[in-house]
């Protein structure tokens, strides 16, 4: 099949827009619809400090890659990386690798955080005692750490990389629960005491064409899938969405743009938030979610 904007051959073909695209048009289409997310949701502002999360993974490595090829121009502006080692054996090897290597080449600041030095554990530890599901505890403590550690390094944003499968999942995830608070919490621009305001720049680009997008840009690849299990609602929701955009292609650009619809009526997006009594770090309750998963009590 040939590219419909030039005569090179195809290497995508989008079911939802019903286009062709060669490696260039298609490299420019997905640039295209981050620097109009950026803009649109006013996610960087002039000599602002970014703090990109760096697992490692394809997301986080072509976000970081993207970001750097996007503002690399712009003096008043400064990006940094930020990597946390939960201490999974087996697979954070070969991911912390990829994002020494990427930030290496791009000549970018990296800082490494571990679980054990910020909690005197690491993951496999607190798995092993089987108090909590393997995602909630992951997933709590790396956002505590990625907060304290964008906050000491001066950071005005932190930059995740979740893409359009992660946020169409989230958003069904949090209509099926009605959890308003979280809902509020997607809402970009939300400012919360404490908390490094979080930017999603591949809210809108699909996950297999990120994982495109760093196939044919060369980025460091890991194949390596978590050995914990994952959390088992959001397993089954991505593979209903996956099975329903087969059907009806652009379900999930559908969702994102209903939660958009929806979202002037969660303004003013406002969370109550308080200070954790043990750690003093930012909390929607008197103790933080992480002190309690870390029994600190
Ligand atoms: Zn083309
Ligand atoms: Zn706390």
């Amino acid at each position: 099949m040939k590219c419909q904007r030039c005569p090179k051959s195809a290497v995508i073909y989008q079911k939802y827009s019903n286009a062709h695209l060669c490696r260039s048009h298609f490299i420019e289409d997905v640039e295209r619809k981050i620097k109009r997310d950026i803009r649109k949701f006013r996610m960087i502002g002039r000599g602002e400090k970014i703090a990109v999360a760096l697992s490692g993974g394809k997301d986080s490595i072509a976000l970081l890659y993207i970001l750097h090829k996007i503002f690399k121009d712009r003096p008043d502006l400064e990006i940094t990386a930020l990597t946390i080692d939960e201490g999974i054996k087996g697979y954070r090897e070969n991911t912390l690798s990829h994002a020494i290597k990427l930030t290496n080449e791009l000549g970018i600041a990296h800082t490494i955080r571990s679980f054990d030095d910020v909690f005197g554990t690491t993951m496999d530890d607190l798995v092993n005692k089987k108090e909590h599901a393997a995602c909630t505890l992951c997933g709590v403590l790396r956002k505590n750490i990625l907060n304290k550690a964008a906050r000491e390094l001066g950071a005005d944003k932190l930059a995740i990389g979740h893409n359009l499968d992660d946020e169409s999942q989230t958003i069904l995830m949090n209509y099926m629960r009605g959890d308003i608070d979280r809902l509020k919490r997607m809402l970009p621009g939300l400012i919360q005491p404490g908390m490094i305001p979080r930017i999603k720049p591949l809210r809108s680009v699909p996950e297999k064409e990120v994982a495109l997008y760093g196939f044919l840009n060369d980025l460091p690849v890991s194949m390596d899938e978590c050995p914990y299990a994952g959390d088992a609602l959001r397993n089954e929701i991505r593979e209903m969405i996956n099975n329903y955009e087969v059907k009806h292609p652009g379900t999930k650009y559908s969702l994102l743009g209903g939660f958009e619809t929806i979202s002037e009526m969660l303004r003013p997006n406002v969370t109550e938030i308080f200070k954790c009594d043990k750690c003093g770090e930012p909390s929607s309750e008197n103790v933080c979610k992480t002190c309690r998963l870390l029994g600190r009590t």
